[in-house]
This record gives structure tokens, sequence and C-alpha cells, in this order.
């Protein structure tokens, strides 16, 4: 046995890290269990990073609520918890009378849904805001509270403040069967069984199989693919919004924006696939990419490409949220969070925590909980430049292309939710992640891991 629990959260992608912080608020003995050797490197891993108000969801839906109030918290809370935010705002560009009318009305139901700063500009208004784009705008909505964030450290920060306040975190423990025992469940893992009253399955794309485990067959998986292009640092000043598409039911678009580490990032395409661990970037997704920047922001392609990566939305049949509450039964589904899971984690924690205390299982609130702070990794917040350069570790830069020093590695590795593989490692700290992408730096880098990994477990 690993140990009796109030709440099974099985996956540690971004959603489930923001809900097992959220139960990390109450009375309740909570364990989130990730098949992963670290939490974020699911769906959560590949995303486009923006910050989303909900303006381009479905008016009126669970998605658009959930998003609008993530959008809200995260705003509200990321700050204390060391996440930046660049709130650069997005134009969702018009480009023809049609799309001016799907603008307009996009506008009118981002206003009704809360957001009242969200306007309907003109071309000049376009072109004083994002210069470099191609002519022929004709309209476009101005959304000022869309942003960029870290979407790393989310859920490291999440996961974080959730263990430290009193969760417990099990990796390398792929969910493999469970069994309904009394008034809970044994879940069946590598590592051990769990035995927990409620179960939460956050699994993004193995939630449908998760399901099945618990002998429920709610939606099926359709896992769409998304690829990028990230292009070099030197691009940034030819953009500083987020640049989107007019969005369809179906798929928000090509879009154009800065990453909080200062690159510019053009993407994702939308392509079906059968296989859900298919994370391969092709040629047709680059040629498609390279078309969209060749159409909006052709003076990108006088800057180097540092990276391509994709993303799977982790989406199902229909496109909404699958938030499956089942008292009797004592399982909660929190899967096809396709698009905005990033944004819309903490409106879905809180109204996940509002069922499982409200109708599933109770729960106390707790008088107080430890604040967590991670260090940002925001471009121009490197802790060399602001404070901490006395450090002599912090002198020591081990990646130069990101600006990572010896110190900041050595302090992710000593976090109570160490990375145990170089690709966590990048994901903690940005070392590799550069122009040269760990070329020069990736063998120092990797002995240094693996000493310090070593040193950790003896
Ligand atoms: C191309 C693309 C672009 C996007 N852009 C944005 C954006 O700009 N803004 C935004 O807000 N959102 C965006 N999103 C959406 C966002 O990334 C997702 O909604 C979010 O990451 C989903 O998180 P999750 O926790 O549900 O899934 P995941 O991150 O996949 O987490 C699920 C976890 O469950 C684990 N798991 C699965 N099966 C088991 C098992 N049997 N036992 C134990 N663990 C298991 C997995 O290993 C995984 O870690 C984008 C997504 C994509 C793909």
């Amino acid at each position: 046995m690993s140990g009796r629990y109030d709440v099974a959260i099985v996956g540690a992608g971004v959603v489930g890290c923001a809900i097992a912080r959220e139960l990390s608020r109450y009375e309740l003995r909570t364990i989130l269990i990730e098949a992963r050797s670290d939490l974020g490197d699911g769906v959560s891993k590949g995303n486009s990073a923006v910050l989303s108000t909900g303006a381009d969801t479905p008016f009126g839906s669970l998605e658009c609520k959930l998003v609008s109030r993530g959008h809200q918290r995260y705003v509200a809370e990321a700050p204390a918890m060391g996440l930046p935010i660049k709130a650069i705002g997005s134009l969702t560009v018009a480009w023809n009378n049609d799309e001016r009318r799907i603008v307009e009305q996009l506008q009118a139901e981002t206003v009704a849904a809360g957001f009242h700063d969200v306007v309907v500009v003109g071309a000049d208004e376009i072109y004083r805001r994002a210069p470099h784009i191609a002519p022929g705008a004709v309209a476009a909505m101005w959304d000022p509270e869309e942003g960029i964030v870290d979407p790393f450290s989310t859920p490291y920060a999440y996961a974080l403040d959730a263990v430290t306040n009193g969760v417990t975190f099990q990796d390398r423990s792929p969910v493999e069967k469970a069994e309904r025992n009394g008034a809970g469940w044994h879940l069946h893992t590598p590592r051990g069984v769990v035995e927990a009253g409620i179960v939460i399955n956050c699994g993004g794309l193995g939630a449908a199989k998760i399901e099945a485990l618990g002998g429920f067959s709610d939606f099926v998986m359709k896992p769409r693919r998304g690829q990028f292009l990230v292009f070099d640092k030197s691009a940034r000043t030819l953009l500083d919004v987020v640049l989107k598409p007019v969005p369809t039911p179906l798929y928000r678009g090509i879009l154009m924006t800065p990453t909080i580490f200062g690159n510019i990032l053009v993407g994702p395409t939308s392509e079906e696939i059968d296989d859900p661990d298919d994370w391969r970037v092709t040629q047709s997704g680059i040629d498609a990419l390279l078309a969209a920047v060749r159409r909006l922001l052709p003076q990108l392609l006088d800057h180097e490409i540092t990276a391509t990566y994709c993303g799977i939305r982790p989406g199902t049949e229909r496109p909404e949220y699958r938030i499956i509450p089942r008292p009797d039964e004592r399982w909660l589904t929190v899967g096809g969070i396709r698009s905005t899971g990033l944004s819309g984690s903490l409106g879905i924690a809180e109204h996940v925590a509002g069922l499982v205390v409200g109708e599933m299982i109770g729960g106390r609130r707790k008088p107080s909980h430890t604040v967590v702070s991670v260090p940002s990794l925001a471009a121009g917040e490197r802790p060399w430049l602001n404070g901490k350069a006395a450090d002599p570790e912090h002198c020591e830069i081990m990646c130069h292309c990101e600006g990572i020093t010896l110190g900041e590695i050595r302090e992710a590795m000593a976090s109570p939710l160490a990375p145990r593989s170089l690709k966590a490692l990048k994901r903690r700290t940005r070392v590799m992640f550069g122009r040269c992408q760990g070329f020069f730096c990736g063998a120092r880098v990797q002995a240094l891991f693996e000493r310090l990994s070593a040193e950790r477990s003896t």
C-alpha cells in the first residue's frame, strides 16, 4: 500500500497541479499521482503560453466561464508565486469584411463576459500597435488583458505550493488498475496501491483510458497536434502583441506572439492524429507555419528559427471541457481540457474543489497556508541581474544563450520537486533552451546534472 488518502488526483499536468494546490487549502489528505518522472511533462509542456481571457471560447460555455475566472485569478495570484506575466494584449485581426463582422461579435461577447476594456479598432490603431504586420488588415479586436506567461514554471509552482501545504506527490506511477473498494477506490501503480476516498481523473491525453479503468466511457479522445516555430530573440522587436487570426469554432488558428522568454513563437497547426504519442514536427507543419509568417509578418523570415516543437490537444469528440462529477461513484473526471487549460487552470481548480468539498467528500478550509514562490525565468529577470550577483555560484554562467548560472541549476536541483531528467531541468531553469539548443553547454550541463542527482540520492 502507498497509503490512504481522501483524494487521489491522477495526472500532474497544469490542471492536476492546480487542483492539488487548491485542495491543499482544505483539511484533506490529498495525493497527486503522475505516470512520468516529472510533472508538466504531458500536454502542458507544449502550448502557446498565452494567458487568454476566454474571448475565443464559446460564449456562455463552462470553458468560457472557467477561463475568464482562471485569467482573473492568475493575474491576482501568480506574482506571489513568482510567476511572471506580461500583459501585452492581443489583436485578433480581420483581413476582410466577413471577418470584421465576426470580430465585432466576439468583442460584444467578451465585454459581456466581463472584460470591459476589449474594443474593436481600425487599421490605424492596428498598425500603431503592430507596425510590422503585412498590409491589408481592416479591423481587429484589441484585448488589453491578454498576456504571455511561463508555461513550464506554472505547473511547477502549483505543485510546489501543493506539496509545501501537505499534498503528497508520487511520480513514476502510471495508474494501471482501479478497483472499487467500500466507499472509495484502490488505484494500482508499479509503486504500490493508493487507497483513496475519491478519484479525480486529470489524465490529459490518457483521460479516456483512466475513465475505462474506473468503468466509465463518456467520451473518446480525439487528439489534435499543434506544431510551432520558435524564432530567435533577435526577432523580438518585430512584435509586441499577441497577433491572432479570427478563430473558427474548432480552431483558434496560427498565432504569432512574443514569449515571456524573449522569442517570437508561431503556431500552432491543427492536425487530427490517431496516435496520442505522435509528437513529431513534420515538413508539412513547418511549411504551413512558414506560409503564415510570409502572409502576416514577412520580416520574421529575416531571423533564425531557434527551435521547433509540437503540442497535442487532449480533445474529445465534443469541443468542450468534460468535467463530470459522479458523487455516487466517488469519481470526478476533468478531461477534454484542450486549448485553454493553462489560462483556465485556476478557474478549473476552484470549480473542481467546489464540487469535491460541496458535493462529494466535504472538507474544512485550513485557517492558513504557506506561500511558496519560484524563481522567475522571464527574459531580463535572471538572479545575477537583480541582486544575487554577489553569490559566486550566480556569477558562473553555465548556459550563455539564456544566461543560466550554476547557482540557478543548484537551486533547481535542491527543490523538493527536483528534476529527474535533463529535460525536466531545462523546464525548471531554461538551461539549453536558447539559440544553441545545448550544442555548447550540453555536455557540461549533463555532467553537472548527473553529479547533483547522484549527490541527492546518497
Ligand atoms: C498546441 C497547443 C497550444 C495551446 N495553447 C494554449 C495557450 O496558449 N493557452 C492556454 O491556456 N492553453 C493552451 N493550450 C492548452 C493547454 O496546454 C492544455 O489545456 C493543458 O496543458 C492540459 O493540461 P492537463 O493537465 O489537462 O493535461 P496534461 O498536461 O497532459 O496532464 C495530464 C497528466 O496525466 C498523466 N497521466 C496520464 N495517464 C496517467 C495514468 N494512467 N496514471 C498517472 N498519470 C497519468 C500524464 O503523464 C500527464 O502528465 C494549448 C495546447 C496545445 C496542445
